[in-house]
């Protein structure tokens, strides 16, 4: 599977060279988002992918640094879709959200932009489904798994809101933590290892992810969503990581691309 960072930065102020949390993870013609920081659906355009091919989106909890291009994403579908008149190739787009409440806003976003569109028969067709505890996905190429962290609080009769991800494809593993409140939120998602982790770097001390990594049974260590820490030290991180997982862990930036 391929792995297209489309913005690597925590949700702190404004970074050179970096948008906020995105990735899209590509197998066969398929492609699959997880989060959506504004101007995602730009660098994955301007990265020469095919939005057309969009599949499924995942997004891990409603913070503006996650969800912040899901409007503009689902309007870029659907202006490539009416400027090439082509389809979408995989037919309606499936949303998977935390808290399907935000929907409604995101719809009322688009929708001066829609009737815009509608002249044309151009429609924007999403099925939405709330995230909870299971396997959101299993298609016969992709499986995704929802699993709650603490990143976000909840009272006790309320539902989780915060989620970290199991992508399994192509006989590969891929882990996605979304943002946790610490690490162990990981635990269950990663019992079986994996051949590649997309960690948040952005609540934590740099020391904190490399003792938690080394604990796992973890191939590729990707370090995502990095915070102020890693990226005012970033040379020191750097070789900190060098040290510690030698090729086995990255920094990744904006536009990179891993194949796993
Ligand atoms: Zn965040």
């Amino acid at each position: 599977m391929k792995i297209n960072f489309l913005g690597t930065c925590a949700g702190t102020e404004p970074m050179e060279r970096r948008r906020y949390s995105s990735f899209v993870m590509e197998t066969g013609d398929k492609l699959y988002w997880f989060d959506a920081g504004e101007g995602c659906s730009r660098t994955a355009h301007l990265m020469g992918i095919d939005l057309l091919n969009i599949h499924s989106i995942f997004i891990s909890h409603s913070h503006l640094d996650h969800i912040g291009g899901l409007p503009g994403l689902l309007w870029q579908v659907t202006k490539l879709s009416m400027i090439q008149v082509r389809e979408l190739n995989h037919g309606k787009i499936k949303l998977f959200l935390p808290d399907l409440g935000k929907l409604e806003a995101i719809r009322e976003i688009l929708q001066s932009n829609m009737k815009d569109y509608e002249p044309y028969g151009i429609k924007l067709e999403i099925l939405p489904e709330e995230v909870t505890d299971r396997v959101l996905l299993d298609d016969g190429t992709v499986k995704v798994t929802a699993y709650h962290n603490h990143h976000l609080k909840k009272e006790e009769n309320e539902p989780w809101r915060s989620f970290s991800y199991k992508v399994e494809a192509e006989g590969k593993i891929l882990v996605y933590s979304g943002d946790v409140k610490s690490y162990s939120d990981l635990d269950d998602a990663l019992s079986e290892g994996c051949n590649a982790l997309i960690i948040e770097t952005g609540h934590f001390k740099v020391d904190e992810v490399y003792e938690y990594c080394k604990s796992k049974n973890v191939d590729k260590v990707l370090f995502s969503h990095c915070g102020k820490e890693i990226l005012e030290h970033y040379e020191a991180s750097a070789q900190k990581l060098k040290d510690t997982f030698g090729d086995n862990a990255i920094i990744c930036e904006d536009r990179m691309v891993i194949e796993i």
